[in-house]
């Protein structure tokens, strides 16, 4: 039998970047997505599927924004089709690659992404090549759900757009010849221990140092201590030059291929006091009592507060103060586990 290697559409963001990329094993954050994926396919009316992934409120709430958007935003000229196989076929009628549609409305395709705002092009671009030609459409609409910022991006792919781009992917990661190119799913793939390209860029940094190991296998950098010692010494040179470089882009407002995004604020709250007779005004207003110890229950207190607290109070030396706080509060002091921390010697 003809061996032929399939394809998945996930994989095709990142095979657009490099040809080789192969998908490393699922995360948690890939089992959360499979189970809120699930989870929505089964509030469209799909089939209950078994899942032990436990969704937390929040997921919860995500699945059902998407729910929300995709039941106000479907027309009833054509059905909802949920989890349906697509599949693409070349034309000796060999089914080159396939996926499932979260919901598919006439030409219309929601996805659900629970991640990250990345690029999904490529990977809707095959969803909606497969649809197109299963169905005849001449352009597919594509309506990503970014569950966790609660934002639909929208476009519009056609058959002139999608079928050449996604052949390409197809064909240079067929070619036996096909070279590695280092990028930014380098983190996500599978090769990334043995890859010769990420192997020769990280050599350029390492050969100055002497740093070069003999193999980039963490397995085989175990096997050896001097090895291990070099490698702890390249990835903390390589931490510092990614800070750096984080560090140098907020300076710059274009970036191609970046763009920057506003990310709210974290609220919090700054007098507790003054949150105290506030809120405790607003509830025996609406005829409820404030108690005050679960209230107190509600704040977090730092020692190094109690301690300037109690300094204050009494007007003693910070060392007084520290021992009445550790003799009076003993038993409500807690300590983390300590943890071992692995330093330079020099
Ligand atoms: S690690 Fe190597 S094979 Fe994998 S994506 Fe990067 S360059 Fe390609």
């Amino acid at each position: 039998m003809e061996h032929h290697e399939k394809h998945s559409p996930s994989s095709f963001p990142m095979k657009s970047r490099c040809p080789v990329y192969e998908a490393g094993p699922a995360g948690d954050a890939a089992n959360r997505g499979t189970a809120m994926h699930d989870a929505l396919a089964q509030m469209l009316g799909a089939e209950p599927t078994l899942n032990l992934f436990t969704l937390n409120d929040n997921d919860v709430e995500e699945v059902e924004w998407a729910y929300k958007h995709i039941q106000d935003s479907i027309s009833k000229t054509w059905p909802l089709e949920v989890e349906t196989k697509l599949s693409y076929y070349d034309a000796k009628m060999r089914e080159i690659y396939f996926g499932h549609g979260d919901a598919i409305n006439g030409p219309n395709l929601y996805d659900l992404k629970t991640g990250e705002q990345h690029v999904y092009w490529h990977q809707m671009a095959a969803y909606a090549l497969a649809l197109m030609n299963e169905r005849a459409y001449k352009s597919v609409e594509v309506h990503l759900l970014f569950s966790r910022f609660r934002k639909v991006k929208s476009y519009t792919i056609t058959k002139e757009q999608a079928e050449p781009a996604i052949l390409d992917i197809i064909a240079r990661s067929e070619d036996p010849n096909a070279k590695p190119t280092p990028n930014e799913y380098c983190g996500w793939c599978k090769k990334q221990p043995i890859c010769p390209a990420v192997k020769e860029r990280v050599n350029a940094i390492s050969i100055y140092n002497d740093w070069k190991l003999e193999s980039y296998n963490p397995l085989e950098i175990a096997k050896d201590v001097n090895q291990l010692t070099k490698a702890i010494h390249l990835s903390r040179l390589m931490k510092k030059w990614v800070d750096a470089i984080s560090d140098i882009t907020k300076d710059h407002e274009e970036i191609p291929g970046f763009e920057w995004k506003e990310v709210s604020g974290r609220k919090s709250l700054t007098s507790n006091s003054s949150i105290f007779l506030l809120i405790g005004k607003a509830i025996t207003d609406r005829g409820g009592k404030m108690e005050l110890d679960q209230f107190l229950d509600q704040c977090t207190l730092s020692i190094g507060g109690l301690e300037k607290f109690v300094k204050k109070s009494l007007d003693i030396s910070a060392k007084e103060a520290k021992e009445i706080v550790a003799s009076s509060c003993k038993e409500f002091i807690k300590k983390s586990e300590s943890y071992r921390k692995l330093t330079e010697v020099n």
